[in-house]
């Protein structure tokens, strides 16, 4: 039923960079076959999955959205692959995405533009926008998405779905193809809170195969979603609903926040302070850490070669000139520069003394408040090529989501209301490892 569905609406919607029909009616059939032996399924069995292209998937074409990776088939699953896989789900394809995860729009990737369902002009978001764009016209029942800055929610907040970037260490990064390691997680994207909060249970847990997943007692997420939030104390944040940010955005978020307040929860205005500098330190961080990661595509070791050199330095300028998108080589030549020796201190260090104020930030309202609410993004979705070739205006779409990436909270999006048909998305920021209290207060306004 899915693949009769995606036939008939990719052609305009265009989510998918690589569909597996052959590997996912496969699934499909070991899953009834165990359902009639009586045998256990897994959590997730037997529900089409949609996942974004830099999650590597055994012997499936990952491409990042890349010229560079066009005919990459990874010998392995992601573990957050394996994971679905373990759990029965049915994956029908890799999702469309900027290059490398660059980008806000999905007009970065080598291959196609993915459209917002809600009016096919405009962009579904980015990085994510397959994966967002999937969910909501119904091409898979939920989706897998990676945040850097910002990639999961802001297009859940375009497509008008729910979105959640975890806390930093929750979901193993690992078969994730690299961005800015620091700041990566893979997260949700689903039509509601409770499958979200399902999906969740699924793709979280401590992985040795990654460095910085942290080791903790595993939680049911689904558990606390009906709790209420009876006496919540929510911070709303004043430079996150400043002049910099679309006014009907901002009364819908004051509408939402309105009827958490109906609920029993507790409403006060709170200041983060260094949120002016969110924007600046993550263009920093991100480029640097980037400009460090993609040095593997060299044209060596795999991936895209060029055709004509004659020496090895020409067959590495070669390969990446030829290989890599605009906005990658921007962030390659921004990163490599903020580390070099002479500018290391100036902006790259700084940059990290800046990332803890930022941090601190949270942590000092978190100590009097469960959660933060604000809008996710400052627009409305824009129009396709409306900020493509203006890199610092598409940048300011991420404003008020790269300082969580940067601190490394978990946040949620959901969809808060319709302006002109067009979704607007609410962001629920919690406290590290307390998405139970995100996934509460989104199900309660729901
Ligand atoms: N849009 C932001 C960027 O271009 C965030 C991307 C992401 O979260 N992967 O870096």
């Amino acid at each position: 039923r899915y693949f009769k569905r995606i036939e008939k609406v990719e052609g305009k919607v265009e989510s998918y960079i690589t569909l597996t029909k052959e590997e996912a009616l496969k699934k499909a059939k070991e899953v009834d076959e165990k359902l009639a032996k009586g045998e256990e399924l897994g959590d997730l069995a037997g529900i089409p999955v949609a996942v974004k292209d830099n999650i590597v998937t055994e012997g499936v074409k990952t491409t990042c959205g890349s010229k560079m990776l066009e005919n990459f088939v990874p010998p392995y699953d992601a573990t957050v692959t394996k994971k679905l896989k373990d759990e029965d789900a049915i994956i029908l394809g890799k999702t469309n995405l900027d290059e490398f995860a660059m980008g806000s729009s999905t007009e970065n990737s080598a291959f196609k533009t993915t459209k917002n369902p809600w009016d096919l002009s405009r962009v579904p978001g980015g990085s994510s926008g397959g994966s967002a764009a999937a969910v909501v016209s119904d091409e898979a029942v939920y989706a897998l998405g990676s945040s850097t800055g910002g990639s999961i929610r802001q297009p859940a907040a375009f497509c008008g779905i729910v979105g959640l970037k975890p806390t930093y260490g929750l979901v193993s990064r690992y078969g994730l193809v690299a961005f800015a390691s620091s700041l990566d997680q893979i997260g949700p994207m689903t039509k509601d809170v409770e499958d979200c909060a399902i999906v969740l249970n699924n793709i979280a847990g401590y992985d040795k195969m990654d460095s910085t997943s942290v080791n903790r007692e595993k939680v049911d997420y689904t558990k606390a979603l009906k709790e209420g939030v009876k006496g919540l104390k929510i911070a709303l944040p004043k430079e996150y609903f400043d002049d910099r940010i679309d006014s009907r955005v901002k009364d819908k978020i004051y509408d939402a926040v309105k009827v958490l307040e109906g609920l029993g929860a507790e409403v006060s205005e709170v200041s983060l302070p260094h949120s002016e500098y969110a924007l600046s330190t993550y263009y920093i961080i991100a480029p640097a850490e980037a400009s460090s990661n993609l040095a593997r595509f060299d044209g060596v070791r795999y991936g895209y070669r060029t055709e004509n050199y004659n020496s090895i330095d020409e067959l590495f300028i070669k390969t990446r000139s030829e290989g890599f998108g605009e906005e990658v080589k921007r962030r390659i030549m921004v990163g490599t520069y903020c580390l070099s020796s002479g500018y290391y201190d100036a902006y790259y260090k700084r940059a990290q003394k800046v990332r803890t104020l930022i941090k601190k930030d949270f942590e000092d309202v978190f100590k009097k408040y469960d959660v933060i609410i604000s809008p996710t993004t400052p627009t409305l979705p824009f129009k396709i090529g409306e900020k493509k070739e203006d890199p610092i205006s598409m940048y300011l779409s991420d404003i008020l989501t790269v300082s969580i990436n940067l601190a490394g909270v978990p946040a949620l999006s959901m969809p808060c209301g319709y302006i002109d048909g067009l979704p607007v998305g609410m962001q629920i920021i919690g406290k590290a490892f307390d998405e139970s209290t995100i996934l509460k207060t989104a199900y309660a306004y729901e």
